[in-house]
């Protein structure tokens, strides 16, 4: 029997597909959907008034749902089995989740209709509890995951399956699903070798990061092909694969569909966009500031321009707070943000600049509360060398830092953990703020989110704090609002707060 792994949902989720016999499938398969529900601008935030009119938006689940019906159509003509599977990632990233959670998500899903479905690291941002409930509204919709212990959760057990077997002319097709912490392409085990070249331009403007299908080998020197298709929507991946009588698989051909302006729009699934559509945009439809200059979001690798607006806006925010100013200027001199947690670029061409809550929201959808945290300097250190540990194994990475108050300077030709060269930190407790030499004995206090303020990421230092943490009464996004409105037009670019040097 021949193993055959789908995709990888951006490191979290993926299953697999064997079979007994001579079959040919036509697999369709999406991940990362991150409740784009409805359709989007190029860049995967808000579709806007005069986007659609002039045919410039992508994606949206009816888009999806278009493409599903044609296609599973097209099998059925040719006597082929179709399968439409959905890896993991649905829940969280634009105010529909935001702000209508699960409830949302179920209302989508169900039109959607996946054969079988996983889930992905971001289905358990909002709790167990909201899981359960997504689950069981669901019910119908098989949810195959492998590798969860739930011994202690028995509601969320009752929902979930270990594998799903699905039998067509004879054969049987069984799918297993795995959520993991980390990607199997990355740790080592696995030799990534390409055979196939991505052929011709990519149709918009992401790079692809390798061929589709990507080949890896496994440890049992098993070659497998795996299918991922970027996130929000904005493709579909569709292949045809054909299994010998062995199970082996023989042929996998396809590629990613763009689902731009030319793919209609499934008008059963615009009722439920239409049945949740106004009650986001009366939320979310207000603008928060203009920007002059692109906010881009590149904050994986390198610092970026939208990481120091947010991290500013956090250093603010408590400024604003502000009550005896016999004192100095700040208690809390020091923004830090996790890249992972931005996940948007806004443009300064669409709309002459003007930005809307929405488009905010969908660059930092999680609404994080901000919290005050006193650590020591040696801990700072810690968590910055924690930011680039894994660098250079997946190429920039989540766990990057953008800072507010800091200029940080990595060498990475050094060890993971001897990586921090040069360390600065802003004054709070003087007249004129400067830079000066992280003391590691001294103490700083930080504004960052409660995730990072909870270890999250495993960034332990964090938690490492000398003085009880202040929770401020606000979200990340609505901290930033505030800044983007007092400080419009935005101007913000690189100031060289974080520098990287691959070599001495
Ligand atoms: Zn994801």
């Amino acid at each position: 029997m021949k193993l055959l792994f789908l995709f990888v949902a951006l490191f979290m989720a993926h299953l697999a597909v064997f079979v007994t016999a001579d079959l040919d499938l036509v697999l369709l398969h999406t991940n990362d959907m991150h409740s784009r529900f409805d359709e989007t601008d190029i860049y995967c935030n808000e579709c806007r008034k005069n986007d659609a009119v002039n045919g410039r938006c992508y994606g949206g689940f009816a888009r999806v749902a278009q493409v599903v019906k044609d296609e599973k159509k097209k099998a059925e003509e040719k006597n082929l089995t179709s399968l439409f599977i959905v890896a993991g990632d649905t829940f969280q990233g634009t105010p529909y989740f935001t702000f209508f959670k699960w409830q949302a998500v179920v209302d989508f899903i169900k039109q959607l209709q996946p054969d079988v479905m996983n889930l992905g690291n971001h289905e358990f941002d909002d709790g167990i509890d909201s899981l359960v409930s997504y689950l069981n509204g669901i019910q119908d919709i098989p949810t195959v995951v492998s590798n969860l212990n739930m011994t202690l959760e028995p509601d969320l057990d009752k929902f979930i399956t270990r594998s799903f077997v699905f039998e067509k002319n004879n054969t049987k097709v069984g799918i297993v699903g795995y959520l993991t912490t980390d990607t199997p392409v990355n740790n080592g085990s696995f030799t990534i070798f390409i055979k196939l070249i991505y052929l011709g331009k990519p149709p918009s403007i992401e790079k692809p990061y390798g061929t589709y299908p990507l080949y890896v080998t496994t440890v049992k020197n098993k070659t497998v092909p795996i299918l991922q298709i970027y996130a929000n929507t904005k493709y579909i991946g569709k292949v045809d694969i054909h299994f010998n009588s062995n199970g082996d698989l023989v042929s996998i051909n396809g590629s990613p569909i763009l689902l731009n302006n030319e793919i209609k729009q499934d008008p059963s699934m615009l009722t439920v966009i239409d049945k949740w559509k106004p009650s986001v945009t009366k939320i979310t439809n207000v603008t928060v500031g203009r920007t002059t200059v692109e906010l881009l979001n590149n904050c994986h690798l390198m610092e970026c321009n939208i990481g120091n607006l947010i991290a500013d806006s956090f250093v603010y925010y408590n400024v604003l707070k502000k009550k005896n100013y016999d004192e100095y200027w700040t208690d809390a001199p020091i923004g830090i943000v996790l890249s992972g947690s931005i996940r948007n670029t806004i443009n300064e061409n669409d709309h002459e600049g003007y930005i809307t809550l929405g488009q905010l929201i969908n660059v930092s959808p999680f609404a994080n509360k901000l919290v005050k945290v006193t650590i020591s300097g040696a801990s700072l250190l810690e968590a910055f060398e924690h930011s680039v540990f894994d660098y250079l194994l997946h190429n920039g990475g989540i766990n990057f830092l953008q800072v507010s108050g800091v200029l940080v300077e990595f060498d990475l030709s050094q060890k993971p953990g001897h990586r921090v060269s040069s360390l600065y930190l802003r004054c709070g407790d003087c007249s004129v703020p400067k830079f000066d030499p992280v003391i590691l004995t001294a103490n700083y206090t930080l504004v960052t989110s409660d995730y990072l303020a909870n270890g999250g990421n495993n960034f332990n230092a964090f938690k490492k704090i000398v003085k009880k943490n202040e929770i401020l009464s606000v979200v990340d996004y609505n901290a930033t609002a505030m800044y983007m409105e007092s400080i419009s037009p935005i101007t913000i670019g690189i100031e060289n707060r974080i520098i990287i040097k691959t070599s001495n």
